[in-house]
């Protein structure tokens, strides 16, 4: 008789696919009593009172009910956050989902004769999550690399673009892990090299902090889809994530949207803080002038790199990133080690953007673990 325990290995052997079964899970560190710098999220939360606020309209929620269609949310996005008139939004939870989401709405499997499977494309280094959900929709995957300053590389793009014709290419605006904004004329360039065969998504997860941004093209590119979130503006908690683009392609991304997908609680607490927009573009400020200030400081230290942000991080290469990472964990700060996902991020590390208190412990740490 097989012990349960080989009985189930061999249930997963037959029924869970075997790329599923290849890759390691998405890992989140337990950051109890760690200054926590390696997620991008706000360290500020709301005032007193408007927590206070908050909690009552999170009281009077109709937690009974389904959420509907959510248009109160999407009225207000698109009225405080430049979605061009005449541009609707699909919310997500988390701009993780949407991406999950475009990719499945494009994974055509090819069948017999020239029929090739869907490819998703992105410059590379790369949000993990473009990668992960081409590959569990069923897609294939293709990294175009940037170039050693994490420019993109348009003729690699073009000719990468031409070879593969990928259904689905994701800009991300700034980019992460790098920090830097792409040229926007190279941007353009690829949306208008996709034409009517592929879908640009510029990814502006960081577009509280560059202050710049895609949406306004949209009239301008039917294939472009600008996709942003709450959560690096201070509400990583909630998981709310939206999208705007040509309202036909909406209606096709719609369709595979679970129809509750935002639960109420988020939509009530979504509402509230576009409300107080104006507090959380303060918060923004502050950490913008502290990106200013580390970036400097960090660039001061001796063997240390530290390359352009336009977002709430900075990626900085320094001489051992395999050590300091380790040695900034016993001084009780974490980071990410970006050395290992891409050969052009070589002892490269990434830190949050904090408070000036944070960033000064950070600081203080890093000297003493180069
Ligand atoms: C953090 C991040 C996201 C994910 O945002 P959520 O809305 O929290 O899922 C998406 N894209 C990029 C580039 C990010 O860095």
């Amino acid at each position: 008789m097989t012990s349960s325990k080989d009985a189930i290995a061999k249930l997963i052997e037959n029924t869970i696919r075997d790329d599923i079964r290849a890759v390691a899970s998405y890992h989140v560190p337990d950051a109890s009593g760690y200054i926590k710098l390696d997620a991008m999220e706000n360290p500020y939360q709301l005032p007193e009172s408007l927590r206070a606020e908050l909690g009552q309209r999170l009281a009077d929620a109709a937690l009974n009910r389904y959420p509907v269609s959510y248009p109160t949310l999407k009225a207000k996005i698109c009225a405080s956050l430049g979605v061009p008139a005449g541009y609707d939004v699909m919310l997500g939870n988390g701009s993780d989902e949407l991406i999950s989401l475009m990719a499945a709405a494009v994974a055509r499997q090819g069948r017999g004769g020239d029929a090739r499977r869907a490819v998703v494309m992105a410059p590379t280094p790369a949000f993990v999550m473009f990668s992960r959900a081409a590959q569990f929709a069923g897609a294939d995957f293709v990294g175009v690399p940037v170039k050693a300053d994490f420019s993109l590389d348009l003729e690699a793009m073009l000719a990468a673009i031409e070879q593969h014709r990928p259904a689905l290419v994701f800009l991300a605006y700034p980019n992460n892990p790098t920090g830097n904004l792409f040229d926007a004329g190279h941007m353009e360039a690829i949306i208008r090299a996709l034409g009517e065969t592929g879908i640009a998504v510029v990814d502006e997860a960081y577009q509280p902090f560059a202050r710049t941004s895609f949406m306004d093209r949209l009239p301008a590119f039917p294939n472009l889809v600008v996709m942003r979130t709450l959560s690096k503006l201070g509400l990583a908690g909630i998981r709310l994530g939206y999208l705007s683009g040509d309202a036909a392609l909406l209606e096709q991304f719609e369709k595979l949207r679970p129809p509750y997908n935002v639960s109420v609680l988020t939509q009530v607490a979504a509402e509230f803080a576009l409300e107080h927009l104006d507090v959380l573009d303060a918060q923004a400020d502050l950490l913008n002038q502290e990106r200013t200030r580390l970036a400097a400081e960090l660039a001061a230290l001796a063997g240390v790199e530290v390359f352009p942000s336009a977002a709430n991080f900075i990626s900085l290469r320094v001489p051992d990133a395999d050590k300091t990472c380790s040695e900034l964990r016993t001084r009780k700060v974490l980071i990410k080690n970006l050395s290992k996902m891409d050969k052009l991020l070589a002892n490269c590390i990434r830190v949050t953007v904090s408070t000036p208190e944070e960033n000064t412990a950070l600081l203080n740490a890093l000297k003493a673990s180069l």
